[in-house]
């Protein structure tokens, strides 16, 4: 039986995602709880619906396809019971103002596969590829190493970005068939790391510096939360001049666009307050010589 995985998204002319265009694959469900998560609908592996009540047009189609009557529509409007719902999807894909979203698609590599090469001719003129993020996508590493090895067979550059908080062996798994690791560092001190994560980075370094010694590629992504992380960044540059393979740091300054998608999502927004300023981020550069 072909196995699938749990996606929360497919993002075509990614061009934050590694070098050029990309197409990148969002799997569901993340081992780490950071507390500036802009992807929440990636922290959970279970589906989840996102209903935008600004973007509802009344129309009622909803109503139709909803088993569990989670939808109604009442002289005054819409009205979505979160409570109720089992989180099949049905009335996202009958939504008429695009108002639901559904989190949660189970997909094969075989029917992956064909949507990603379509824009392989973007991949080619621009040094692009696929890159398979999340949540964690090495959460679901079997799939991974099938997919990232199907598309190295079409050609394809392929980059993992992960947050590294997952047994050696998934790393083991993936590694002959990826291009670059996409590898984020969100602390240096292990308590720091908690406050932030809720987990500790033992595990995270040491796999960094796994991949290291195996010589992967790697593009360092260093999110930078004022109040959270700020004192972290001059032990993360030091730490990164120990590694031989790092071919890109990228600092990724915290922001709140995500907001919308807490309350769309019926999720408890605890997004930080505080937004990095310009002159902080361009020293921190500096620390990285970039
Ligand atoms: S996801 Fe399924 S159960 Fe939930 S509201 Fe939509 S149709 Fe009803
Ligand atoms: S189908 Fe979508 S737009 Fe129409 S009432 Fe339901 S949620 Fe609103």
């Amino acid at each position: 039986m072909d196995r699938k995985a749990r996606i929360s998204d497919i993002k075509r002319f990614a061009v934050h995602d590694g070098d050029g265009i990309r197409t990148t694959v969002f799997f569901k469900g993340c081992s780490l709880k950071c507390v500036w998560c802009h992807n929440p609908e990636g922290i959970g592996f279970r589906p989840q619906i996102a209903y935008y009540e600004n973007k509802c047009i009344d129309c009622g189609e909803c109503t139709q396809f909803c088993s569990r009557g989670s939808h109604r529509l009442t002289g005054a409007g819409h009205f979505y019971d979160r409570t109720s719902c089992v989180q099949c999807g049905e009335c996202a894909a009958h939504c008429l103002g695009s108002a639901l979203i559904y989190y949660g698609r189970e997909i094969t590599v075989e029917e992956l596969l064909p949507l990603l090469l379509e824009d392989r001719d973007f991949y080619e003129t621009s040094g692009g590829g696929v890159t398979l993020s999340g949540g964690e996508c090495l959460m679901q590493a079997d799939f991974c190493a099938k997919l990232l090895r199907r598309l190295k067979e079409n050609g394809i550059h392929t980059a993992v970005d992960t947050c590294g908080f997952v047994p050696r062996e998934s790393f083991n798994k993936v590694l002959p068939w990826t291009d670059v690791f996409l590898y984020d560092l969100k602390a240096w001190d292990e308590e720091a790391h908690i406050r932030c994560t809720g987990h500790s980075n033992r595990r995270i370094l040491e796999n960094l510096r796994y991949l290291d010694a195996k010589g992967a590629s790697l593009e360092l992504r260093i999110p930078y939360v004022p109040e959270y992380n700020d004192d972290q960044m001059e032990k993360i540059a030091e730490f990164a001049r120990t590694l031989n393979n790092v071919r890109k740091v990228k600092i990724l300054p915290y922001h709140r666009y995500a907001g919308s998608k807490y309350d769309a999502l019926g999720m408890e927004n605890t997004l930080p307050e505080t937004l990095p300023e310009d002159a902080a981020v361009e020293k921190i550069k500096q620390l990285f010589d970039i």
